[in-house]
């Protein structure tokens, strides 16, 4: 992947088409444990204040920019990216890849209404793809090892986890060889404006 390093974190430069594409092509031959963390400058500021943040963000698989300021800086120092890649974006767009696969897929975060009424809104929308767990992500470590068995047996293509920046990126990190999932997401805020 061509990448564009901002403050030593090498962001993708790829636009959004072949970005699902790429992510497709990993899901369907069957490679584990894939993070991609898509980030903005909030993100880009955190990593450099604090090194374990950092050292999250430079084992991910794939950091595409989210955030005007990301593909400014791309602009200023000279090697730009092909356009903004958002997590709700990219979210669509892998749900319709999915479509065709019949793929499944786990969301977790949000508080427990939101994280139902986000699966129902993509039920309807993308009938064809499996939503095989939703749950809330209001839950301390002593409930982690609950809710990555509860992740594996439900098997998953796709774990989109929406919760704090702070908490969803160092959580995937953490758990995602455990977890065995093809691909691992954060998505922010995406499950309020789904459920919204
Ligand atoms: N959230 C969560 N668990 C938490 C904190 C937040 O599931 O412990 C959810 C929250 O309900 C919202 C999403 O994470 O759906 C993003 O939260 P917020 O916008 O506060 O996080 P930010 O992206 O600003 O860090």
């Amino acid at each position: 992947v061509p990448t564009v390093s901002i403050y030593g974190i090498p962001f993708s430069k790829l636009n959004m088409r072949d970005t699902v594409q790429m992510l497709t092509d990993s899901i369907d031959s069957g490679q584990q444990s894939l993070q991609v963390i898509t980030a903005n400058p909030i993100m880009v500021m955190a990593a450099l204040e604090n090194d374990k943040f950092m050292s999250i963000m430079k084992q991910a698989d794939l950091i595409v920019p989210d955030g005007t300021g990301v593909v400014w800086a791309a602009n200023y120092v000279g090697n730009p990216v092909a356009e903004r890649v958002t997590g709700f974006d990219m979210l669509h767009e892998l749900m319709k890849f999915g479509e065709d696969r019949r793929w499944k897929v786990f969301l977790l975060g949000a508080a427990p209404e939101v994280v139902q009424a986000a699966a129902e809104r993509l039920h309807q929308q993308y009938p064809a793809v499996e939503i095989v767990g939703a749950r809330d992500g209001f839950f301390g470590e002593a409930e982690d090892e609950d809710v990555v068995r509860q992740v594996q047996e439900a098997n998953p293509h796709i774990l989109f986890v929406a919760r704090g920046a702070d908490t969803q990126e160092p959580w995937i990190a953490k758990y995602r060889h455990q977890l065995r999932v093809p691909l691992m997401m954060g998505v922010g805020g995406s499950f309020d404006i789904l459920s919204g």
